[in-house]
């Protein structure tokens, strides 16, 4: 037998531990989604829903609401009544997810009775890209599995019951425990929630090994859970890294052409205009067989250095070969602004740089494609168009700019 609260203590302990490879689970999530925002396809976000799902123990269903709308569920047998119904329409669940997108913090609700029929937990965990909202991922949790596993190790030599704070509805063990004033009671906090307990209290107390046993039991399973955190911020990282340049860390020919794919549909959209700039360094292998390859690295990293600061932050500045550099000038109203910016450019490449205690001047030549959505082209074409005026700017005699003309 145990004293009632270290009893207590051990049932928590095995809840948080079920509770914290749930959490990590939704956190995991929504780094996932963090992490493909510019390529965010639907049966990419149906294989990481399947992936998790799995993976995860005592899961109904995960859940993701695009907005507040539910868009994705897996498995969708058994749930596909919720797919497509707007949390603000369901008037029982609503303050939560209103919590959790107000607070910015995951919330465990429950048990509920769910849409698709039982009932369960749902912790929700909102998603900020960008300080924007985006949508929220809710993980359904079977109640009675989640709760039998959790309490598959301890004893049952003291009954207990389990209720939610703010409902008072008992959803574990007998509720006349609660009427019980000489029954043991504590609460747990659950994230934006509390849970109370009552448990029948212990005449002749005294701890013993198996306490021991269970709390490095509890410790184990944190450490695993902070493992599974740092494999998925692992993975968030490659595939991070998969749309980087290596050397200077610029947007790569993928990330651009995401980039390309929204300007193009918002220009659509807006009748907006955006411009592509191709900008290649002039004479560059000169500069590699006169001074080595690992100079011509830093000449490369000071031009999309150069490049980037003088353009605004929204602008796309990539890399997309050895010494090209391709820009996306996004959503204008006056092509003068075009004009400015190559401008620019110019100026800052006119006088020589400083790399590595050697004075070197750095030429560019540039050819630039307008998209104006009244005369539409594909982006290929667009691409192509700033290609030509970039053989252009070569030809007549290089270090200049150049808009393609047909
Ligand atoms: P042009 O004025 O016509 O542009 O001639 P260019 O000498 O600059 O030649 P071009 O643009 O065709 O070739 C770029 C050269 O850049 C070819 C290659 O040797 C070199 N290069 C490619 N990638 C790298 C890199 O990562 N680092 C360095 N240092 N050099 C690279
Ligand atoms: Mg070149």
């Amino acid at each position: 037998m145990l004293k009632s609260s270290v009893y207590g203590s051990l049932l928590w302990a095995e809840v948080d531990r079920e509770l914290n490879s749930l959490l990590f689970i939704s956190n995991g999530m929504a780094s996932f989604i963090s992490a493909y925002r510019h390529d965010l396809r639907p049966e990419k976000i149906k294989f990481i829903l399947k992936d998790l799902w799995e993976r995860s123990k005592h899961v109904r269903n995960l859940g993701v609401a695009v907005g507040y709308k539910i868009t994705y569920v897996y498995p969708e047998v058994g749930n596909s009544k919720i797919i497509g119904k707007d949390f603000r329409d369901i008037a029982k669940q609503w303050p939560k997810v209103k919590q959790a997108v107000d607070t910015r913090q995951g919330v465990f609700d429950g048990p509920v009775d769910l849409l698709q029929d039982g009932k369960g937990f749902i912790y929700r965990y909102p998603i900020y890209l960008d300080d924007t909202y985006w949508g929220i991922m809710s993980t359904v949790i079977n109640t009675d599995e989640f709760l039998d596993a959790a309490f598959k190790n301890t004893p049952k030599s003291q009954p207990f019951a389990i209720r939610t704070s703010d409902t008072k509805a008992v959803f574990y063990g007998d509720p006349n425990l609660f009427e019980d004033k000489n029954a043991y009671r504590q609460t747990s906090i659950v994230p934006n929630g509390k849970w109370e307990w009552a448990i029948k209290n212990n005449p002749n107390p005294f701890t013993n090994q198996f306490f021991v046993y269970q709390l490095l039991g509890f410790l184990l399973s944190l450490m695993c859970g902070a493992m599974v955190y740092r494999i998925i911020l692992a993975m968030r990282k490659l595939s991070e890294q998969a749309m980087l340049d290596s050397l200077t860390s610029l947007p790569n020919r993928r990330l651009l052409q995401d980039r390309l794919d929204m300007a193009y549909l918002s220009c659509n959209r807006t009748g907006k205009m955006m411009a592509i700039f191709v900008i290649d360094i002039d004479y560059f292998k000169k500069i590699n067989d006169t001074y080595g390859h690992d100079f011509g690295d830093e000449v490369i990293k000071t031009v999309a250095n150069a490049i980037k600061v003088t353009l605004r932050d929204t602008d796309t500045v990539s890399r997309v070969g050895g010494d090209e550099f391709i820009v996306l000038l996004k959503e204008f109203k006056v092509l003068e602004n075009v004009h400015a910016i190559a401008h620019k450019l110019s100026e800052v490449f006119a006088s020589p740089w400083l790399i590595q205690d050697q004075e070197i001047t750095i030429h560019l030549s540039i050819g630039i494609s307008v998209y104006n959505p009244q005369q539409p082209v594909s982006i290929k074409a667009l691409m192509k168009q700033a290609d030509i005026a970039l053989y252009e700017s070569k030809t007549k005699g290089r270090n200049c700019f150049n808009f393609y003309q047909e």
